[in-house]
């Protein structure tokens, strides 16, 4: 692997540093940032890019989706691009790094090639990729899904932006953009064009912090088997009055089934699996419960995640039976509702060693982690595009003003990410 000048990454990290300043306070919306899908904020940031881009010596485009598209470009245009980046929008009053880091890292990578005066062999491309985060519009990667021609074809006229109750197609259109690919599901950028996509972002929960590193290569993206609205029905009944055999206690076969996948999960865990289990949602019927009744309808959620997808189906298998064991032994009935469930996106094995091999050339420690939210990473490897994530070490989680990514982290994610980006641009 080839080594790079150090004045070439202390350009890079003084221009990054410069964007993420400009950039939080070109967005300001105290407490935080705000930078809208569709909106006003990620115009703004891809403004500001735009500019930085040019000055790069890279050609800038916007396509019709308003994905932000910037390219260094390479000896042989023929060839599939390296591309990286990630989102520009934020949640209301977030934080500066989440999305954005992975696109000003990709314009410091572009900038550390140019200060070290290497000329690629094949294209860098650069994207600023809009609407990821779901509070504006509720679809899941909405901006790399449109880029590829992935959405539903009625999107743009039925999914509403939550705060203005306007339609995507009128939030596109205001800013010129066309929706007409969106409604021919034609994709914009040919998968066979990306000969990778490398998506830096900082890690939102706790890990890399607690355990003293910079940063993580990503091995998965998971996946999950969600049941938001799962309830239990037995009978309501006088809690003074009805003996324990004849109970149908609603409540306690819930909190019999949440302890049960509980015990499991502990046990998997133990056992080395990837699994995280939430239940966000668990709630007696206000208007029929009261501390002198037996409940007869509880209403609760599943939110079960792993990047092992065998492990997810048999979870699934596994809680339709417990729920009928428990429900036969209590006179109760589980009715999981509609399931919201996504398949486990897993980053490429080669780009993965590349990255943890550029790490321990740098001198910079890693570890590897599953990532536990979505990404627009999931759109690019779903569509077999080789993928992979770096996390970056980040203070206080995320979706809130208190992100807090230091620059000495940017600095170690640059140390492992240009060396890697320019053996893959050859
Ligand atoms: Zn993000």
């Amino acid at each position: 692997m080839t080594t790079f000048p150090d004045h070439a990454l202390a350009t890079a990290l003084t221009l990054v540093t410069d964007l993420f300043d400009r950039l939080g306070a070109a967005t300001a919306d105290p407490p935080g940032i705000t930078r809208a899908s569709y909106g006003e904020g990620e115009v703004i940031a891809q403004g500001l890019l735009s500019e930085v881009a040019r000055g790069l010596g890279m050609e800038v485009t916007t396509d019709a989706v308003g994905t932000l598209r910037m390219v260094l470009p390479g000896r042989d245009r023929s060839l599939p691009a390296v591309t990286m980046g990630s989102h520009l929008d934020s949640v209301p009053h977030g934080g500066n790094f989440d999305g954005a880091a992975g696109v000003i890292m990709g314009l410091g990578i572009a900038a550390a090639l140019h200060a070290a005066g290497r000329a690629p062999h094949r294209d860098l491309l650069v994207l600023g990729i809009r609407a990821e985060e779901m509070c504006w519009f509720p679809a899941h990667y909405l901006g790399s899904r449109a880029l590829f021609g992935l959405l539903p074809k009625d999107a743009p006229d039925t999914l509403r932006r939550v705060d203005t109750g306007r339609t995507l197609a009128e939030h596109m259109a205001a800013e010129g953009l066309d929706p007409a690919p969106i409604r021919a599901g034609r994709a914009l950028l040919d998968p066979a064009r990306i000969a990778c996509f490398i998506e830096p972002h900082i890690e939102q929960g706790p890990v890399l912090v607690e355990e003293g590193l910079p940063v993580a290569v990503v091995s998965g993206i998971r996946g999950s088997l969600r049941y938001p609205q799962a309830s239990a029905h037995g009978a309501h009944a006088h809690a003074g009055a009805v003996p324990r055999r004849h109970r149908r206690d609603a409540a306690m076969a819930t909190v019999a089934l949440i302890a049960a996948l509980d015990a499991r999960w502990s046990r998997l865990e133990a056992s080395g699996a990837d699994l995280v289990c939430t239940t966000g949602i668990l709630a007696t019927d206000p208007a029929l419960h009261t501390s002198t009744k037996i409940p007869g309808v509880v209403r609760f959620s599943l939110d079960i995640r792993s990047q092992d997808a065998a492990l997810l189906a048999e979870l699934d298998d596994w809680l339709a039976a417990e729920a009928a064991r428990i429900g036969a032994a209590r006179g109760v009935t589980f009715d999981f509702g509609p399931p919201t469930h996504a398949a486990p996106a897993l980053m490429d094995p080669g780009l993965r060693a590349l990255l943890v091999r550029s790490a321990a050339n740098a001198g910079v420690k890693a570890r590897e982690m599953a990532s536990g939210a979505g990404h627009d990473s999931a759109t690019f490897a779903g569509l077999g595009i080789p993928t992979v994530m770096l996390f970056l070490r980040n203070e206080h989680g995320s979706h809130n003003p208190d992100e807090a990514l230091d620059m000495a982290d940017v600095g170690a994610g640059l140390a492992v990410l240009v060396p890697a980006v320019a053996e893959l641009l050859g």
